[in-house]
């Protein structure tokens, strides 16, 4: 690819002194005592390798400091800005806004807790000036995880990979370069159940991955939890996934089937032999057998019920309560629709 992504500002219709040429993402939930060391390791990063830039803070409803010291670093440097949820809504949609409000040529999305090494975004500018529009980073180990995390994890992805409608590339995560045209293709999407790894997956474009050593968390301790992580699965896979609406067809007529073969078997026993009294185990096994398979499809239905509903309500997928930075500072190169425009 010739011209560098930046100089093709009119693909979205930009002017571009209106926007810079890389838009750092970075969600924040109680990282008050990150922000500043982030910034130290992030600016000479950014200052070497592209012509101008902005970073975007999403604080998800932090309750620490971060919200104060974002409002100093704002003060102290005007490419810094920031949009604050209402509330915690999570990750994943914290990504979603930052890519909202982000006026970049090209976005970078990473973690605040330094885990993401400032550093190897030099790598991703350099190959998405090659034309890769989708630059993602690869862990190298988790090591920095329990084994149970890591296991579960392993598990996971093997289950993406078997059923899900996109393979995702492993060790793949949020860490990233997305170009603009791949950015508003995600902006596109008003999925309120959102797992963005799929999402990246699916939106396809040139595509490479970058390796990488996950650090330790600078400071403060991981907003995850098993629960959280369990839910995050969930979503994960009921979104990309209809295999567990499908198979209880399948499981239904081989329970059926053979609950009909047994039902023969007896009647010709019964027949020959005559009445036989005990039965009542297998009577009691087959009936709670047949209870749970029932209880649990219910539950897949559910599954996706609850998802379609949550859909159809077609709430906002955010909140702001605040700008920080103005917005006609650095005016949103692409008119700000939200994801929850009402169907006209
Ligand atoms: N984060 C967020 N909202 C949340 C949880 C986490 O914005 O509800 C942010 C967090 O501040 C950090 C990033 O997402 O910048 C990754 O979170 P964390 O380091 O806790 O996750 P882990 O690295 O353990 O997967
Ligand atoms: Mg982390």
């Amino acid at each position: 690819m010739s011209s560098h992504p930046s100089q093709k500002s009119a693909d979205w219709g930009a002017k571009p002194e209106m926007s810079p040429e890389l838009s750092i993402v970075v969600p924040v939930f109680n990282e008050a005592e990150n922000l500043r060391p982030l910034m130290a390791r992030l600016e000479p990063v950014l200052e070497r390798c592209v012509s101008s830039y902005e970073i975007v803070f999403v604080d998800d409803g932090s309750s620490d400091a971060t919200l104060a010291t974002l409002r100093d670093l704002n003060a102290s440097d005007q490419r810094i800005r920031a949009v604050s949820f209402s509330r915690n809504f999570g990750k994943e949609i914290a990504i979603a806004a930052g890519l909202d409000h982000a006026n970049g040529a090209g976005v970078v999305i990473m973690d605040a807790d330094l885990q993401h090494p400032p550093e190897v975004i030099e790598t991703f500018v350099k190959l998405w000036r090659e034309g890769y529009k989708n630059v993602y980073g690869t862990r190298i180990d988790r090591n920095g995880d329990s084994p149970l995390h890591r296991s579960l994890a392993k598990r996971f992805y093997w289950m993406f990979e078997q059923f899900g409608e996109t393979g995702l590339p492993p060790g793949a995560g949020d860490f990233r370069l997305l170009d603009r045209q791949a950015v508003l293709a995600l902006r596109s999407m008003g999925e309120r159940a959102r797992f963005s790894k799929g999402l990246y997956a699916w939106i396809g474009f040139a595509s490479i991955g970058v390796p990488f050593q996950v650090a330790e968390r600078a400071f403060g301790v991981s907003k995850f939890n098993y629960g959280k992580l369990t839910r995050f699965a969930l979503d994960g896979l009921m979104s990309f996934s209809t295999l567990p609406l499908k198979v209880w067809t399948y499981i239904g007529l081989l329970v059926s089937g053979t609950s009909l073969g047994m039902a023969l078997y007896y009647m010709m026993r019964t027949m020959v032999l005559g009445v036989d009294v005990p039965g009542y185990a297998s009577l009691i096994v087959s009936v709670m057998f047949l209870g749970g398979i029932q209880l649990l499809s219910l539950g897949v239905l559910g599954e996706y019920i609850g998802r379609i509903f949550a859909e159809v309500k077609r709430r906002p997928l955010y909140l702001v309560a605040e700008h920080i930075g103005a917005q006609d500072a650095t005016p949103v190169a692409v008119p700000f629709v939200p994801m929850s425009a009402p169907l006209k």
